[in-house]
């Protein structure tokens, strides 16, 4: 597609955030919010996904479909899960901490808390949830951002329990481990009133800045997850799902609108043609496989099942997004419970020709009109077809309502039908939490300085370059980096340690997570006071990293690299101007130099190239006279 005018297409686009919070404990019990390190199940459980009509209410039209689908959930548990994961035990009340950090990011949007926190249950369908639903708690609502000439509103911030981590997926049932179910994690609501893809990722990242300002937030890959909500004016409201890093979105909302203009597009073709619903007329066409090759699939209990689709000869290959066809809008619906071949017009098959003839004309298919095949066991090509014939006749109306799932490239996938808003319960067994204004004022009066604002101050204040306020402003280490410029270090110094000297020690593989703030400081204590030069910081922090129950001043001295004391120097000092009478009577002042050259050689490292430089005259001429200075006598090293 060419150029894209958002404006004339009508986009909106909203997020949802979801990020976990770094609190000690989990929601609703103490179990710790780290992923199990061992990764070693102690215990295993067995659950049937059971949805009872009358707990649901109005029917669920997500629920319903996964229903259908008769599924068996296995969840992993560690040492570190207890009860409340295997809802064996009802939850505690929420956690103090996690309502804390909820209230100060929903301050931090300018939004207005509720008065008093009440959790409710949302019904899960995909077994996420040892009890069937997640617990959410809405903690605040309308708040504002500005981006550029745009105010976008920030509808609400609710905190809740992460679900547990899928593991692995079959048709026979899902793996979830338990270690992450119970996380706490706010949940950030926009309006969808991005209009362009670039905004979209604009808001993104600073929402992403204020929840990082916190400091209380989980860092790394899957500690936030961006939902996204894509409609244009005609087309329809699309959920996508798990997107991980903010790169991506420009280009899943831009793919997006491909899709639904694509969509569009062949909609009015259909109409064009004048193509009326498919017929739910499911034809067994095995017997024009008498013999079971040609078919990929041996046939034995197997059936071959066709159906017609009127008028959508062709479009079985138009393009919907880059690399993904029209075709693979209706196999994704039977990806979930589907496991025989699927067969279609224009695609690569081993059917024979004259076999495909019979089955048209047995089905009565004309040229206009499109043959979906499928082999499987009788019941579930029954459902693949009828799930074709479903996703066929949405393509008459436009664009389904869906939750994707976003795909490596920037392409989506179908994962089921977007929920009803009908899904939400009192939970009984948490106690709602009053909010008092005291709590509020409290939490207002210690905001945090926004990143944005301690990048400004970085440049201003220290004299960091651009790129390095962002680097160390952003990181986890700013608040070490203020704690050590006290020292009276250069901030440049500290700011690439904490940053560029980090990253090439863990690029090289040294344990950098066992360094403590007090490693740093007592380097940077030694630097300070003279003791160490700074092309020692890496080793020193290598050793310190790998036997972390050293000190700096340890790890430096048996590196060698401790500086030489006063009197070492002289000493030192001495012994070469002994050595060279000849040169220092022959050259007199100008042999400062060369000396300067003599003493570095043996000593580089470990003294402070002014320092030797001071004594050398010192020794040499009994003090500096201003004719000296002048001749620039010295090297200054270090
Ligand atoms: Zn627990």
């Amino acid at each position: 597609m060419k150029s894209v005018d958002y404006e004339v297409l009508g986009l909106r686009v909203g997020l949802e955030i979801h990020q976990q919070l770094d609190t000690k404990g989990k929601l609703f019990c103490n179990c710790p919010t780290e992923l199990s390190k061992s990764g070693q199940p102690t215990y295993e459980i067995h659950r049937h996904l059971q949805v009872s009509e009358s707990e649901l209410g109005e029917i669920d039209r997500a629920a319903l479909e996964e229903a259908q689908i008769k599924r068996r959930f296995i969840y992993k548990g560690y040492d570190t899960t207890c009860l409340v994961e295997n809802d064996e035990e009802p939850p505690s009340p929420l956690n103090p901490d996690a309502i804390d950090i909820a209230l100060e990011i929903a301050l931090l949007l300018g939004m207005t808390p509720v008065d008093e926190i009440h959790t409710m249950r949302k019904i899960v369908i995909d077994g996420s949830n040892t009890s069937g639903f997640q617990r959410t708690a809405f903690v605040a609502s309308d708040g504002k951002i500005s981006l550029g000439d745009n105010l976008i509103h920030i509808d609400t911030v609710c905190l809740e329990e992460e679900a547990a981590q899928k593991i692995s997926e079959d048709t026979n049932g899902v793996v979830y481990s338990l270690d992450r179910l119970g996380i706490p994690l706010v949940e950030i609501t926009t309006s969808p009133e991005a209009t362009t893809p670039g905004q979209v990722c604009s808001l993104a990242k600073w929402i992403g800045m204020i929840l990082r300002s916190t400091g209380k937030v989980k860092r790394g890959i899957g500690t936030i997850r961006q939902d996204i909500n894509v409609s244009i004016a005609k087309g329809a409201r699309i959920e996508i799902k798990g997107v991980q890093t903010l790169d991506m979105i420009e280009t899943i909302v831009e793919r997006e609108v491909i899709r639904q203009v694509n969509l569009l597009k062949i909609k009015d073709e259909l109409r064009k043609r004048g193509a009326k619903k498919v017929k739910e007329v499911l034809v067994d066409v095995s017997e024009v496989f008498d013999s079971p090759q040609g078919i990929g699939k041996p046939l034995k209990n197997n059936v071959v099942l066709a159906v017609k689709l009127p008028s959508f000869g062709g479009l079985i290959l138009w393009e919907i997004q880059p690399d993904r066809q029209f075709f693979d809008e209706l196999s994704d619906r039977l990806k979930r419970f589907f496991r025989g071949a699927f067969y279609t017009d224009g695609l690569p098959n081993e059917i024979g020709d004259d076999q495909i003839a019979g089955i048209r004309k047995k089905i009565g298919a004309g040229p206009d009109d499109c043959v979906v095949l499928v082999v499987d066991e009788e019941s579930r090509a029954r459902s693949a077809l009828n799930a074709v014939i479903q996703r066929a006749n949405e393509a008459l109306e436009g664009i389904p309502e869906e939750t994707r799932r976003a795909l490596q490239n920037g392409n989506s996938a179908y994962m089921r039908p977007l929920p009803g808003a009908a899904r939400m319960y009192p939970e009984t067994d948490v106690l709602s939490v009053p909010i008092s204004g005291e709590r509020l004022k409290k939490i207002n009066s210690s905001l945090p300085e926004l990143i944005c604002k301690r990048k400004g101050r970085y440049v201003r204040e220290y004299d960091l370059s651009d790129d390095l306020a962002e680097l160390i402003a952003c990181s986890e280490q700013s608040a070490l980096f203020e704690r050590i410029i006290i020292l009276g270090v250069s901030p440049t110094l500290v700011a690439k340690t904490l940053t560029a000297t980090l990253s090439e020690l863990r690029r090289e593989g040294t344990p950098v997570q066992h360094l403590t703030d007090d490693h740093f400081i007592g380097v940077f204590e030694m630097i300070s006071a003279n003791k160490m030069v700074k092309e020692g910081i890496l080793e020193v922090l290598r050793v310190l990293a790998n036997t972390p129950s050293k000190t700096a001043s340890v790890a430096s001295s048996e590196l060698g690299l401790e500086m030489l004391g006063k009197e070492d120097i002289e000493k030192l000092i001495m012994q070469v101007i002994e050595s060279k009478r000849d040169l220092i009577k022959e050259r007199g002042t100008d042999a400062m130099q060369p000396l300067m050259g003599l003493i570095m050689e043996r000593v580089r490292g470990k003294v402070d190239g002014k320092l030797v430089s001071s004594l050398l005259k010192e020794k040499i001429y009994g003090g500096i006279n201003g004719e000296d200075r002048k001749r620039g006598m010295g090297q200054s090293e270090g």
